[in-house]
């Protein structure tokens, strides 16, 4: 599913109202609809990839800049450098429910 079926395409191509913490040409965040944190921030390439499993060589740039937005994203929510979680769950029996790629930025509490 991609395009205007994908739901993360549709907040990518503001078709559907929500609010970005972050944006540039490759990348966009949003909260997280159901957080599982106090902070819990989705970082997402514009691009639709499928899941961590399909990316290719030409995609290892864009995926680095995804981390980096991410590490951006807990530097400006004031996450404690010594405690925060980024997770990119990859296919349905890893608890992947969406697949557009995301990376899931989560702080604000402590994690076993
Ligand atoms: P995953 O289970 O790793 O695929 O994560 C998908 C995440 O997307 C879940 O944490 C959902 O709560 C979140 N989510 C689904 N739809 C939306 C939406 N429209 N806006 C924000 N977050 C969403
Ligand atoms: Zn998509």
């Amino acid at each position: 599913m991609s395009g205007p079926d994908c739901i993360f395409c549709q907040i990518a191509n503001r078709k559907i109202n929500t609010p970005f913490v972050y944006e540039d040409e490759q990348a966009v965040a949003f909260r997280d609809i159901n957080p599982q944190a106090p902070v819990h921030i989705l970082v997402i390439p514009k691009k639709h990839i499928e899941s961590l499993d399909s990316i290719e060589l030409q995609h290892k740039e864009l995926m680095g800049h995804i981390l980096w937005v991410s590490k951006k994203i807990a530097s400006d929510e004031s996450l404690p450098k010594n405690g925060y979680r980024v997770v990119l769950n990859t296919g349905a029996k890893a608890g992947q429910t969406v697949f557009h790629l995301h990376a899931h930025v989560l702080g604000g509490r402590s994690f076993n």
